[in-house]
């Protein structure tokens, strides 16, 4: 049973010396060489298929997750990442040419990857697996020592990660920290040189303002409303088994789960029948008994959700019960835009529907609210693909399918604007996780760069001006 409070299975660490630990052996340079990152992310690869069943145990201890999604949506999205750094790491890091001009020449200029040195990994509880290993991924293949909190909210996966990464990484260079917001606040107060939080935007704030206090460079994934759009025309039975499927996994506890729909001119009713349909043919007529449905981390979060009930005309869903944090798929319609449940992310299984009369109306509603972490839309039409791309702003945009863009490792993972500052996943970990160093390197056997040198004549300024 997860409570909010509940409290950390190892004894309390001093953040201090933690981090000069990790300190210390950064500077010994033992994660610099690429073997050590490779033997690392096979290490933690290994530790993930030999230890898949205690992972997915866990997983569903904290959030009633089927293995199915326990694998989909964390091991085997994790095991991705390592392949995909493993197969591209020699590439990422090699130095990168740059063209010299003329001035200058000659000489060489290139950019060489160098690892930042301890960075805090802050996790959230609703992948609490992948969410903590997939940037532990992108900090070790740049060459980082790490401190992972994960989420006291998710204790058993968070044991767990206590217990083995110690065990299967190089412990000198990587520590787990557990607990709650004490401990994090212990850690936030050292000096890294990057913070990595994934999570909500208040907190997000607590970690850039602790970060700021260091110069620390901080990256913060974090949420918020991501609409999906219905236009007339689409196959709306594929749309609402699409949408059904990206809105209840995880019980609708994912980051980028479809939160409510914008559905376009005659769409809603339609789109009403087919989702009550889609939601009966993945999880049965009484999803409680389903083994493929998760159920609401606290009890904090189940009545913040069951709160926002009466907000619109029940569809379908809706039951509920407190003893084991259940919530039915549920779907609301003839929702009005100033709703309570939609006025902040839902973060969990309830889908909202509202009418708009067409594309500009739907393109006016998300650009006056904050940008997304995700838009979806269900179109047939290119010039909405066109217009959706060019006029609005969200950290992803997806045709046909919600949830997915994330698992295509040559894609960037971020928000803009209150959904997040940065990116990552594949080589924008690196470049999230190293500082790219500007490397110049001119001979001093020829020098015609006297002709820079004081004091300047008429002569050396025209050749200048024509040379830079
Ligand atoms: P959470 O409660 O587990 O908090 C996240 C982390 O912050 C935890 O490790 C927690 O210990 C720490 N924390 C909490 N309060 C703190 C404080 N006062 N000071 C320092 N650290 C503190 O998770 P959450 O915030 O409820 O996560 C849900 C939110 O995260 C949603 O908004 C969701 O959209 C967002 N999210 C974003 C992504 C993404 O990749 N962009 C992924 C998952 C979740």
């Amino acid at each position: 049973m997860t409570t909010d409070t509940a409290s950390p299975a190892t004894p309390p660490v001093d953040a201090a010396a933690t981090v000069a630990r990790l300190n210390a052996a950064f500077a010994t340079g033992r994660t610099r060489p690429v073997a050590w990152r490779k033997a690392q992310l096979r290490a933690l690869r290994r530790l993930l298929t030999e230890q898949e069943a205690a992972f997915a145990t866990a997983l569903h201890t904290d959030l009633g997750k089927s293995a199915t999604e326990a694998y989909t949506g964390e091991i085997g999205l994790t095991i991705n990442e390592i392949d995909h750094a493993l197969r591209h790491l020699d590439r990422w890091l090699r130095p990168r040419r740059v063209p010299v001009p003329l001035a200058l020449q000659p000489a060489r200029a290139r950019t060489v990857r160098e690892p930042l040195g301890t960075v805090l990994i802050i996790s959230p509880w609703n992948y609490p697996l992948q969410l903590a290993l997939a940037p532990l991924v992108g900090a070790i293949a740049a060459g980082n020592c790490a401190v992972v909190k994960p989420s006291e909210l998710a204790p058993a996966t968070s044991a767990l990660l206590a217990h083995w990464l110690p065990r299967v990484l190089d412990r000198q260079a990587v520590a787990v920290v557990e607990g709650a917001v004490p401990e994090t606040t212990a850690l936030l107060e050292q000096r890294f040189d990057h913070v990595f939080y994934t999570g909500n935007g208040t907190v997000g704030r607590i970690v850039m303002a602790a970060a700021a206090r260091h110069l620390t460079p901080v990256t913060l994934e974090l949420g918020g409303k991501s609409p999906v759009v219905v236009e007339p025309g689409t196959d709306l039975a594929t749309a609402a088994r699409r949408i059904a499927w990206g809105k209840y996994m995880n019980a609708g506890q994912s980051c980028t789960a479809p939160d409510y729909v914008l559905a376009i001119g005659g769409t809603a009713t339609a789109l009403e029948r087919h989702l009550t349909a889609a939601i009966r043919e993945m999880y049965g007529a009484e999803p409680a008994k389903s083994p493929d449905y998760g159920r609401i981390v606290t009890e904090r979060h189940f009545d913040r959700l069951t709160a926002l009930l009466s907000d619109g005309r029940l569809v379908t869903g809706g039951d509920h019960d407190r003893a084991t944090r259940y919530l039915a798929p549920t779907v609301l319609a003839d929702v009005d835009p100033d709703a309570p449940v939609m006025r902040e992310e839902v973060f969990g299984p309830v889908l909202p529907i509202l009418r708009v009369p067409d594309l500009d109306a739907a393109i006016a509603f998300i650009t006056a609210r904050d940008k997304p972490l995700a838009l979806y839309a269900f179109t047939s039409s290119a010039a909405t693909k066109r217009r959706l791309t060019a006029e609005t702003s969200s950290g992803a945009l997806s045709f046909g399918a919600p949830n997915a863009h994330l698992t295509v490792p040559g894609l960037p993972f971020g928000g803009v604007g209150e959904s997040g500052l940065g990116r990552y996943h594949g080589v924008y970990s690196l470049d999230t996780f190293s500082h790219l160093k500007a490397v110049l390197d001119k001979p001093l056997a020829a020098d015609p760069m006297r002709l820079a040198y004081p004091p300047f004549t008429p002569l050396k300024n025209r050749l200048l001006r024509r040379l830079l």
